[in-house]
């Protein structure tokens, strides 16, 4: 089960350029994470321990597990991801265990980046825990909490949790010393599309026409895994029409397919 829940990359291929829009957020990841990982001695010598996990709120698909990977890439650290979810709903029973054994795994193989995805799975706030399977994700939980509370040597360990649903979580998860770090990565703004459709079409075919200032007015607030899907689509519309060049109408006919029973789009000119 161990290694089916978990997933190991030894250095993930992912790095900075590849992340759009959320400048101000790899900032402050490099300044928390990269820095106890490569420079552990300047905590030492000021005499304080360097901030412990940190927490990446924000709505799905806005490159949070980007972010977790390009910093294990950049300071070659192993990056270990675990989505809470499974922790409770697909390994019943086995939960407590397998964040000893997440934990474990980590310290073996340090340095790493822990990255804890869909956290709210087992720290939301209590409901009702009469029923088993609130007393399975509590369990759970408290295994998580002993885990960061019991965490000394945290040099070699980094541990990055997400969440699309911070107003859910429970406060436990919140207090100083475990995730005390809170960094929202939200939908990149007009100038953060532009940069996420120049990423993604880098390796493109495109056509001279293709302006992807353009697009990123056009689109309206998406975020970069949608605008990931625009560029695919467009490609396979380029396909569908027998060229090997990609064309604005293209990307236009993909966001068009997209947006498909959306309404508070702008409609995209020319
Ligand atoms: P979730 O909350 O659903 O786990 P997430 O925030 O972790 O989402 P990612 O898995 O990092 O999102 O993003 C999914 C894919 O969308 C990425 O692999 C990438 O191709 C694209 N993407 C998302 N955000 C960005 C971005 N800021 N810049 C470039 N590409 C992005």
């Amino acid at each position: 089960a161990r290694a089916q829940a978990m997933q190991v990359e030894e250095s993930p291929s992912v790095s900075y350029t590849d992340i759009g829009g959320i400048d101000d957020q790899i900032e402050e990841v490099r300044e928390t994470i990269e820095m106890p990982l490569e420079s552990p001695e300047v905590f030492d010598s000021v005499g304080i321990d360097p901030p412990s996990g940190v927490l990446l709120h924000g709505p799905p698909g806005t490159g949070k597990t980007m972010l977790a990977k390009a910093v294990a890439n950049e300071t070659d650290a192993t990056f270990i991801r675990m989505a809470a979810s499974e922790l409770v709903h697909k390994f019943i029973g086995e939960g407590s265990k397998l964040v000893r054994d997440l934990f474990e795994v980590a310290r073996e193989n340090g340095p790493s980046v822990l990255f804890i995805d869909e956290i709210d799975a087992i720290a939301s706030k209590r409901t009702d825990s009469k029923t088993s399977g609130d007393a399975e994700v509590q369990r759970t939980l408290m295994q998580l909490l002993a885990e960061l509370d019991g965490f000394d040597d945290r040099g070699d360990v980094r541990i990055i949790a997400a969440t699309n649903r911070l107003d859910m979580l429970d406060d436990a998860i919140l207090r100083p010393g475990r995730f005390d770090r809170l960094m929202e990565v939200p939908a990149a703004g007009e100038e953060g599309r532009e940069d996420i459709f120049d990423i993604h079409t880098r390796d493109m075919n495109v056509d001279d026409d293709v302006d992807t200032g353009e697009l990123a007015t056009a689109v309206g607030s998406i975020t970069g895994a949608e605008i990931r899907a625009v560029c695919t689509e467009a490609g396979m519309n380029a396909i569908r029409n027998g060229r090997e060049t990609v064309e604005m109408c293209d990307f236009r006919d993909a966001y068009a397919e997209l947006d498909d029973g959306e309404e508070e789009t702008v409609a995209m000119s020319g």
